[in-house]
């Protein structure tokens, strides 16, 4: 296949030359890079992508899960002008009223959130969540999650995708640095086993003196699922050991379920993290919470570092200190309400389509004798090239057959599919009965071509 994809995107192949004189390896995203080069876009509409040699494709990727409604829908753009022309261009640098009424509807949806903070990405809402627990707690250590991803940052970037040989026991894993330059001094976060009740419950008995916070993604990657026992047991224990729980639903939020993971887990964490599908395209990262936690970065409560030695109140140091210019960016909030009001409709349609589509791979892998199955929750799933069972934890991605897998993807991408090799399926309001249909023939297509060699 490979020879075809080099022949189909030339126009990107050159462009990746030129690019790589002035990025790094022609990315601006280490996660936008895929062997032998990425395909470069040009234009999205609906659920399409062009890319810049002309060939359009049915979108899987979706800006990494963030566009819950498909590309340039009508409602965010209409919110965004009247944001920009008829509200004031973008910033005020004050508090506004899309503040208030954004946390309003964020909380309509996640009863466990009783007050926010906004950043620019889900990155930054992690490293404050993190902070909140350490300065609320007085404790230092994190645990996370194997297989489980945070951000781009040096204490959240160990074992996301290890090698199992570094990887140590599975029910008590060993952290592994993922990137250079994530020395983190000793401190490095605690490696807890998903879905491995035993493992968690053993690791969190041991060091949750030291433990801050415990981080976890509900749903892995936004596909595979934890058990029910599993969250209601880390949920009993976090609480017994003054461990505050966070649910990092920067990708399962308003996809899993319209209310994230703790809707369909139907679990209280003391922290939430969301992004993506919130911002409506556009950066955005929230952290929100009990009120006692957020309550700690409260101005109210004394003064801040620019504001030092103010009279009779908590010193600068008793206060988290949290800034951001761009933070609760009043065109982002207008294109997140118009996302959220716009899905609240359609999410059910959302759901029917992903479940027809899962379908629909399934049945067309059996016709081909291929092992191709389907594992997700809500509106993101990924397609598993597997002998037996589904994934319960990052383990068993590794049994799968990943070279498969990926002859598959190459062909999809030749037939006008496109995600990024091995990556998940977001499905959004914009994929319809034309993109069912062109994506199932698709499949055919590329199962035929890939048994006959
Ligand atoms: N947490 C999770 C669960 C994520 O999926 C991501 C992004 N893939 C992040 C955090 C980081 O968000 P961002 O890319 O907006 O910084």
């Amino acid at each position: 296949p490979m020879i075809e994809f080099g022949l189909q995107t030339k126009g990107s192949y050159e462009h990746m030359q030129e690019a790589k004189k002035y990025l790094p390896g022609g990315v601006t995203a280490n996660i936008k890079h895929f062997a032998p080069y990425p395909v470069v876009m040009d234009k999205g509409k609906g659920a399409w992508l062009k890319d810049v040699d002309g060939h359009w494709y049915v979108d899987y990727l979706m800006g990494y899960g963030s566009l819950a409604l498909g590309h340039g829908h009508s409602k965010i753009k209409e919110a965004v002008y009247d944001q920009l022309m008829d509200d004031g261009t973008c910033l005020f640098g004050t508090p506004h009223k899309l503040e208030t009424a954004f946390a309003k509807k964020i909380m309509s949806y996640y009863p466990s959130i009783e007050k926010v903070r906004y950043t620019n990405s889900g990155t930054e809402a992690t490293q404050l969540a993190i902070r909140l627990a350490q300065v609320f707690t007085g404790k230092k250590r994190i645990a996370k999650f194997e297989g489980h991803y945070h951000g781009g940052y040096k204490e959240m970037l160990y074992s996301i995708n290890p090698p199992v040989s570094e990887a140590g026991l599975e029910e008590a894993p060993s952290p592994v640095p993922e990137s250079a330059g994530v020395d983190v001094d000793g401190q490095e976060p605690y490696i807890l086993p998903f879905n491995h009740l035993k493992g968690m419950e053993k690791l969190l008995k041991n060091h949750h003196k030291e433990l801050a916070a415990v981080l976890i993604e509900p749903v892995q990657s936004g596909f595979i699922p934890a058990d029910q026992v599993f969250m209601d047991r880390l949920r009993e224990l976090t609480k017994k050991y003054g461990v505050i729980l966070i649910y990092d639903e920067v990708k399962t939020g308003f996809r899993s379920a319209l209310g994230g993971g703790q809707e369909k887990y139907q679990v209280k964490p003391d922290l939430t993290t969301l992004g993506k599908v919130i911002g409506g395209g556009f950066p955005i990262g929230v952290v929100g919470g009990r009120s006692d936690i957020l309550d700690v970065s409260s101005p109210d409560r004394g003064a801040d570092v620019f504001e030092a030695g103010a009279q009779g109140k908590a010193s600068a140091k008793e206060v988290l200190f949290h800034s951001g210019t761009y933070n609760g960016h009043p065109t982002i909030l207008a294109a997140g309400l118009a996302t959220i009001s716009v899905l609240e409709e359609g999410y059910n349609d959302v759901l029917s389509f992903t479940n027809e589509l899962r379908k629909g791979i399934e049945e067309i892998g059996r016709k081909a004798g291929f092992p191709l199955k389907t594992c997700g929750v809500g509106s993101i799933f990924n397609v598993i090239w597997n002998q037996d069972t589904l994934p319960r934890h990052y383990r068993d991605l590794q049994k799968t057959n990943t070279k498969m897998r990926k002859e598959l993807d190459f062909k999809l991408l030749q037939s006008g599919l496109y995600t990024k090799p091995l990556n998940r399926y977001s499905i959004s309001a914009a994929h319809g009965e034309e993109e069912l249909e062109f994506t199932l023939k698709a499949y055919e297509k590329a199962c035929e071509s890939l048994k006959g060699g």
